[in-house]
């Protein structure tokens, strides 16, 4: 049966972060960008998200609007950014009362919450060992005794799987092979053991072996810390070795939401559709892959109705290119919701 309601609240008392109709700007010479237009999903404790989509859509905003490092041309205009460092933790602090430098803040930044970038080399800083690095956080967050700060960086260099970690402590970022400065990201990342992980597109620099060792890692350090992790890519592969479930994102919006299973097997909105046809499958040898008609359309321009009625082989016209699909719970027990005129 087909519920619509967008108030229904899929989300618990042990979620640790819950974003609501995020709403962000980007005011440029240009124009004004409208990157997020009312962004919500909820990441229970210790489970992986993971977001999807192409370019543009707005994924990486979302991660950085979490830590309060949008850039200064970015405007948050709406929402609320629920943030639980415990379980159970009532009421949730809103990310967003804090300024972007406040005592708060920067207690929560690095501390509760990490980021992984994706590429090691633009976070790293070059003029300083990979462990003074780590030792910086720990030393900021965790302890002021800088032996008991190196101890625990060379751990955590050991925990990611650094061969001989005491001497890749003492290197700097260019002596380390684009692999392991990923593991080093980690590492700093997991140094104080952060309650949410935010890993934007943390493989996509690197070879496909290294890009398993490094899933793999990262899902044993999940299970054995209890981290939750919002997982950005555009990798439907990744997303179905990492993460318990997903939202899909199409010009600023969550236009799906569910569990891994339910987005492979049961995906309900266009957009995830022609996604799940565009990637190549076992066993399937012969034939052109399907590819989305037409591209993400401009920035700076906005699309009346639903933002993928262009592209969309199914679009209803009077409808789709007229008014705004409200999001649609399809499964209230799996948490399964669309955004789609189809499915409302
Ligand atoms: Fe396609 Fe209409 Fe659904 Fe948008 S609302 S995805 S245009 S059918």
């Amino acid at each position: 049966m087909t519920t619509e309601s967008p108030s229904i609240n899929l989300t618990s008392h042990d979620d640790v972060v819950r974003v609501e109709d995020l709403k962000v700007s980007f005011y440029t010479q240009l124009g004004v960008v409208r990157a997020l237009n009312g962004v919500s999903f909820n990441i229970p404790r210790g489970r992986v998200l993971g977001i999807v989509g192409e370019s543009g859509c707005g994924k990486s905003i979302t991660g950085l609007s979490i830590m309060q490092l949008v850039v200064a041309a970015g405007r948050t205009e709406g929402g609320r950014i629920l943030f639980r460092e415990d379980a159970g933790q009532e009421p949730p602090v809103n990310i967003l009362d804090y300024g972007k430098n406040s005592p708060e803040m920067r207690k929560i930044r690095g501390n509760n919450i990490s980021m992984i970038f994706q590429e090691p080399m633009s976070s790293l800083n070059p003029c300083y060992t990979v462990g003074n690095q780590i030792e910086e956080a720990i030393l900021l967050h965790q302890t002021s005794d800088k032996t008991e700060a190196h101890k625990r960086a060379v751990d955590v260099l050991t925990k990611v799987g650094m061969p001989n970690p005491s001497r890749i402590a003492a290197s700097y970022p260019h002596e380390l092979s684009g692999g392991m400065r990923q593991r080093a990201m980690i590492a700093m990342a997991l140094s104080c053991n952060p309650t949410l992980l935010i890993a934007d597109e943390p493989t996509t620099a690197l070879d496909v072996t290294t890009e398993a060792q490094i899933l793999d890692l990262m899902r044993g350090l999940q299970s054995e810390i209890g981290t939750s992790i919002m997982f950005i890519t555009h990798n439907m592969g990744v997303v179905a070795q990492m993460c318990d479930e997903v939202a899909v994102m199409y010009m600023g919006r969550v236009v799906e939401r569910a569990t891994v299973d339910d987005i492979f097997y049961e995906p309900r909105h266009p957009y995830t559709i022609s996604l799940l046809q565009s990637i190549p499958r076992l066993g399937r040898t012969k034939g052109r892959l399907a590819s989305i008609e037409g591209s993400v359309p401009d920035p700076y321009s906005t699309t009346p109705g639903c933002s993928f009625h262009p592209r969309c082989p199914v679009a209803i016209k009077g409808l789709c290119d007229t008014i705004i699909p409200e999001e649609t719970i399809v499964d209230a027990a799996k948490g399964h919701t669309v955004r789609c005129h189809l499915n409302s």
